[in-house]
């Protein structure tokens, strides 16, 4: 089993990462957890990757088959989706933000993650927002959704707006396999879900991007 935690420099917001250390810290006691089932069938334990001191994060469901082989998120088709819609709705890359996953271990057959597995899971994600203290959280599709704003409501009825999230905004949207799945409503959904985003980190261009 490997650790997979990579920090990009802080270009965006220009302040250190004190943060790195700790995440680290955090990473390896991942790394060898076994708190829930998931840890039965994973071949890497995919804690996150980024900026640590960025103001942007991203919140995912959990790894797929590439992410665990790879030991790194969205590394897959839909990951590739997302850093192209993120770059070219918002003109951030993956040194720019920080991205992780509700459950760090990948559900057997991709499978979606059982309420148990997230609420164990949830201590590495929690600690993650508190040291990287993002100012915009985008959560990616129900479960990452749900979990933050605990609530009970799907992310059809919760997307296209802001929320308030523990002194930061948060704004969800739908996982980029919905894209892939669903096309191009779904694509431009998103796209305007990281105008949004954009907007919210104070960095909108007006005229500048795509809405729906
Ligand atoms: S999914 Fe989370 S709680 Fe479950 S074994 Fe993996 S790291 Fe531990």
């Amino acid at each position: 089993m490997q650790i997979n935690i990579s920090y990009g420099a802080a270009v965006q917001t220009g302040r250190e990462a004190p943060e790195a250390g700790a995440l680290a810290g955090i990473a390896k006691v991942a790394s060898t957890c076994t708190l829930c089932r998931l840890a039965g069938g994973r071949k890497n334990v995919v804690f996150g990757m980024g900026n640590p001191a960025a103001d942007l994060m991203f919140v995912g469901e959990g790894p797929g088959e590439q992410e665990d082989l790879q030991g790194l998120p969205f590394v897959g088709r839909s990951g590739q989706l997302l850093d192209r819609l993120v770059l070219e709705e918002m003109g951030l890359t993956r040194q720019d933000f920080y991205i992780a996953n509700t459950v760090k271990c990948r559900p057997p057959g991709n499978r979606d993650p059982l309420p148990d597995e997230i609420e164990a899971c949830w201590p590495y994600l929690e600690k993650q927002l508190e040291l990287i203290n993002p100012r915009v959280v985008v959560t990616l599709g129900n479960f990452a959704t749900k979990s933050l704003l605990a609530t009970a409501e799907g992310i059809s009825r919760l997307r296209g707006r802001v929320y308030p999230y523990r002194g930061a905004q948060l704004v969800p949207t739908f996982h980029p396999s919905a894209a892939l799945r669903g096309g191009g409503q779904v694509v431009a959904q998103i796209r305007a879900d990281l105008v949004r985003a954009k907007e919210a980190l104070g960095a909108a261009q007006p005229g500048g991007a795509q809405q729906s």
